[in-house]
Parts: structure tokens; C-alpha cells; sequence
């Protein structure tokens, strides 16, 4: 028996069996490699769902997270702290808003904009008490909680969860129309995400950021972005609702926030928004820590200098091109270092062999595998994975 089939056993045996992982059990990671307990090495093509945008144990992360260790990692939100002002200060220019709203996970930044669209709904718009709605979208993921899966069409997500947390109204994704006909009084926000990550890399029709936008602002309704996995360079832009020249009013941010280091989440906007918090309104323990703040900080000066938006994009290109040449896929989706492999058959058995070939990736859904490796991966790793897809693609 290997040391990893000896750790699956525990994990299969003593874990709540919420997810079905590859049966690799990883040791150690760098950059785009990481090595199981029997010290097989793989290249990481799923990037902790674009967690890891900036490759594992990045350097200049690591180095300031170990920084941060020596002087001061927890305060609460009771005390201010050093890495804090400068934190929401650099995060709020990277993004062209005015303020901050730092949490944790992703679904605490999406509780958070559901939460600032609401407040703002009944205390700037007007609309008349517990009336407010939030528009959404058919295959939409934005997390986990209670609320979030309220509006989740994906029945594993969402079945015997209830009762459900009314005020979502789901649309068909990408349909301008059905967006505009869902609306009335009391609509507050429309939650999108700029491309669709869990539900296959999916990337609207042309023109609908932009037409979501117009729209928003005629109705009068917060226009809110989550860019969780597609944000901070995955798609070859810092968001990837640049890909329209569109700006929210309110972005999500999380997963690469973080560095790969830990849990880093915020709601960007501006202060005729996020302004509505009042002290004892909203909060949490841990947002906006001084190890958070200090890794964050790091994360937006790397992405001021828009090398691995550079790379995503032009390195993006080339994937794209090289995937659209293989046989066995229906079509490919996405933009960037990011792509969602639509094939004409089931996924599983090639994420398997593709890790049996050294290349970790995983599916979405039945058919569709999502490739979306650290953004610092070179040329010549991301031709030897695309040699592994080949193969696993051509064997079955
Ligand atoms: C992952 C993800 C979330 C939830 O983030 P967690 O950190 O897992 O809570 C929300 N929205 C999108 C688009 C995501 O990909």
C-alpha cells in the first residue's frame, strides 16, 4: 500500500464525504507542480478553482505572509491595526472605488453585496420594506450558505436545504431581455458573474456586460460582479468584466485575494454604497486581519504591475488556439488561462487518466473539464499538459 491510499482511507473514512476528489493526496507544491505523499509529481491545471492565480507558495507571498507572522496576525476589527488602512486604501484604487469591505470567503463577500444591495435598496433607493429582489442567473454559483443555494438551480447544491431565503429571481444567463422583463420597483441589484466558472467557463453572448450595465444604471439597480474565480488575471484582465469596458457597482472579490495563503474576500465599491454600514451593522472576527491585510497587500501590488494579466492573456491566446485543435471536444470555452473543455462524453474517466499522465484537472458537471492552471505557468509546461490532454483525449 502507498503512504496516499493509506491517507484516502482516513479521509474517505473519518471526512464528510461533501466532495469527490482525484485520488491524489498532495504533500508539497511550487509554482505549477505539486508532489503526493509517494512523491509523484504533477502540474496543477486547476489552481485551487483560481485560488492559486499567482502559483504555489509564491515567493514574494510567501515572504510577506512569514513577515506578517513575526509582527502581529490577529487584532478583530476592534483594534486598527498597520496593514489595514494602506490594505483597503490599495484594494479600493486598484479597483477605481472608493471603500472596503473586507471578509473572508468567498460566500461571506457574496452574503456581504446581497446584504449592501438590500440596506441600500431600503435606505437610498426607497423601496418599500422586506420588498427588495435581487436578479440572477440559471447555472449562477456564488457559494455555499443558506441564502446563496436559496438561488441555486443545481440540485445537488440546493435540494433539502430549506426553507429557502426568498428575494432572488433567476434568469436565463445572458438574456439582456429576460433581465430587463424580471425587473420592477423593487429590484436592487442584478448578481452576476462576468463568466460563469462552475458552470463550464461559460462566457455570455457579446454585448450583455455591457447592456446589463445600461441597463442597471437606467433602472437604477446596483449592477454587482462577482469575480471570485473569474477576477485578479484569470481571464487575462484584472477583471474580467474588462472584457466589455464594463465597471460594476459593487465587485466580489476572494479565492486569489488570498494568495493561496488563506481566505481573503472583500466588496469593492463606491462610498454612495458601502457607505450605508453603520458600526454593529455588519462584520467579522477575522476580516480584514493583519496577515490577510499584509498577504492582500502583496497580491494588489503584483497585480498593479500587470505582468500575470499580461501572461494570462497573451499565453490564454495560444491555449485557446492549441484546444480548438483537438479532437474528441464539442467546443472550448472561456478566455485567458482559462478554459472549460466541453466534450462529447463523460469527464471523469479523462480527469482520471489525465491524472495518471501527471496533469491535475478537474470536471464541472458531467461533460465539461476545467483547465485553469496558475497564471505563472511557462510555455513549455503549458505545451507539455496540452500534450497530456491530447493523449488522455485520444485513448478514450
Ligand atoms: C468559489 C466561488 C464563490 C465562493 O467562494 P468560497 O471561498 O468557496 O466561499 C463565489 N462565487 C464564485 C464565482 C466562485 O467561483
Amino acid at each position: 500500500m502507498t503512504i496516499s491510499s493509506e491517507l484516502r482511507t482516513l479521509s474517505d473514512e473519518h471526512a464528510a464525504h461533501t466532495y469527490h476528489p482525484l485520488p491524489v493526496v498532495i504533500a508539497e507544491a511550487e509554482g505549477v507542480w505539486v508532489t503526493d505523499a509517494d512523491g509523484r509529481r504533477y502540474l496543477d491545471m486547476l489552481s485551487a478553482y483560481s485560488a492559486v492565480n499567482f502559483g504555489h507558495r509564491n515567493p514574494r507571498l510567501v515572504a510577506r505572509a512569514k513577515e506578517q507572522l513575526d509582527r502581529v496576525t490577529l487584532v478583530s476589527r476592534a483594534f486598527d491595526h498597520d496593514q489595514f488602512g494602506p490594505f483597503v486604501t490599495e484594494l479600493a484604487q486598484l479597483c477605481g472605488k472608493d471603500m472596503v469591505l473586507p471578509m473572508n470567503s468567498g460566500a461571506e463577500g457574496v452574503e456581504t453585496a446581497i446584504k449592501t444591495a438590500r440596506k441600500w435598496g431600503y435606505e437610498v433607493k426607497g423601496v418599500p420594506a422586506d420588498q427588495a429582489n435581487i436578479i440572477v442567473f440559471a447555472g449562477n454559483f456564488h457559494g455555499r450558505t443558506t441564502t446563496i443555494i436559496s438561488f441555486s438551480d443545481d440540485p445537488e447544491a440546493h435540494e433539502h436545504y430549506g426553507p429557502y431565503t426568498p428575494g432572488f429571481r433567476t434568469v436565463p444567463y445572458g438574456d439582456i431581455d429576460a433581465v430587463r422583463a424580471a425587473m420592477d420597483g423593487s429590484t436592487v441589484g442584478v448578481l452576476v458573474e462576468p463568466i460563469q466558472g462552475e458552470a463550464g467557463v461559460n462566457v455570455p453572448p457579446r454585448g450583455f456586460l455591457r447592456a446589463l450595465r445600461e441597463l442597471c444604471t437606467e433602472a437604477n439597480v446596483l449592477m454587482i460582479d462577482d469575480e471570485i474565480q473569474a477576477g485578479l488575471g484569470r481571464a487575462g484582465d484584472t477583471f474580467a468584466a474588462q472584457f466589455e469596458d464594463v465597471v460594476p457597482d459593487l465587485y466580489i472579490l476572494g479565492k486569489a485575494l488570498g494568495g493561496g495563503i488563506m481566505p481573503v474576500s472583500a466588496v469593492v465599491a463606491n462610498r454612495d454604497v458601502l457607505g450605508v454600514f453603520q458600526p454593529g451593522q455588519h462584520g467579522s472576527t477575522f476580516g480584514g486581519n493583519p496577515l490577510a491585510c499584509a498577504i492582500g497587500r502583496e497580491v494588489v501590488a503584483m497585480l498593479n504591475e500587470g505582468t500575470h494579466q499580461r501572461h494570462s492573456k497573451e499565453l490564454g491566446a495560444y491555449m485557446h488556439a492549441r484546444l480548438a485543435e483537438l479532437s474528441g471536444v464539442s467546443y472550448v470555452s472561456g478566455r485567458g488561462l482559462w478554459a472549460g473543455l466541453h466534450l462529447d462524453r463523460k469527464a471523469r474517466p479523462i480527469s482520471e487518466r489525465l491524472m495518471e499522465l501527471g496533469v491535475l484537472a478537474k470536471e464541472t458537471h458531467e461533460t465539461t473539464i476545467r483547465l485553469a492552471p496558475p497564471l505563472t505557468i511557462t510555455r513549455e509546461e503549458l505545451d507539455w499538459s496540452l500534450e497530456q490532454v491530447r493523449t488522455a483525449l485520444g485513448e478514450h
